[in-house]
């Protein structure tokens, strides 16, 4: 489950050039018996099977180190975001411990340092919720990522917390749907004022909650207004229309 995103792409180079790097263990090499068990059926009954305590406690004594951050993997976690990812990406050491079945023994809980998770939904295990947590941070690690592909204008992370303003590409007419002409004029000013204002405009259509906590500028509140107004303008326009008809 580990090898393909891993081996690919981002992960693959920040690993290469030595930024990070990635190991994935096998609870089975912590189990003392012949067929290698790590699961068992849970105390009082009910379906499925629970992950053994054991061969986490000693896979955590193994692998814990002096600056060794321990994280849980559970739909019960923190929800993960953008924040968490910046402090992830400042740490030394993260030791990511995952699920399967019908979960872990609760006295692995005492094991973490943080349980997290990755939404409000079950997968089937730890093993892909750890690899969004390891992308996600990854990417902000520094020198990972280069010029071309900045994180630092990234929804959530581009100035003040916005999501990103819309992106094209070639070509400019497709389908009869056109590319915003600001964006082929070469005004650089008039592109970076165009780009911060879909961006306020984007965030407060889909995600106003991020605007209460984003960190506006005198700009960005004149460019806000500027929406606002025109929204109120439009929707008086089509009350206006709805009265006439
Ligand atoms: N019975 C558990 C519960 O309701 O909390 C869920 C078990 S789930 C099928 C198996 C494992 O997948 C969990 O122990 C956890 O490691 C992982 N997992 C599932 N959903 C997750 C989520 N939203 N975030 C983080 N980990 C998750």
């Amino acid at each position: 489950m580990f090898s393909g995103p891993l081996d690919q792409s981002i992960l693959r180079r920040a690993q290469e050039k030595n930024l990070v790097e990635i190991r994935v263990h096998d609870l089975r090499d912590w189990t003392h018996d012949r067929h290698r068990v790590v699961d068992d059926v849970p105390y009082g009954g009910g379906a499925g099977m629970v992950l053994k305590p054991e061969p986490f406690f000693e896979a955590a004594d193994a692998l814990r180190q002096d600056e060794s951050q321990v994280l849980l993997l559970t739909p019960q976690g923190e929800r993960f975001n953008h924040a968490t990812a910046c402090r992830l990406a400042e740490a030394r050491h993260l030791i990511f411990l995952c699920g399967r079945y019908e979960g872990f023994d609760e006295r692995v809980r005492t094991l973490a340092d943080r349980e997290i998770s990755i939404g409000d939904y079950v997968v089937s295990g730890g093993e892909l919720p750890a690899l969004v947590l390891i992308d996600a941070t990854v990417r902000l690690i520094p020198g990972v990522l280069g010029d071309q592909d900045s994180a630092g204008q990234d929804s959530f992370a581009g100035a003040g917390g916005l999501l990103d303003y819309p992106q094209y590409t070639r070509p400019p007419l497709y389908r009869g749907l056109r590319v915003p002409e600001v964006l082929l004029s070469g005004d650089h000013e008039q592109i970076r004022r165009w780009r911060r204002k879909e961006a306020l405009h984007r965030t407060l259509q889909r995600r106003p909650d991020l605007l209460d906590r984003a960190a506006l500028s005198v700009e960005d509140q004149g460019l806000l207004s500027e929406i606002r107004a025109k929204e109120d303008g439009e929707m008086s326009n089509t009350r206006r229309g709805h009265e006439h008809r």
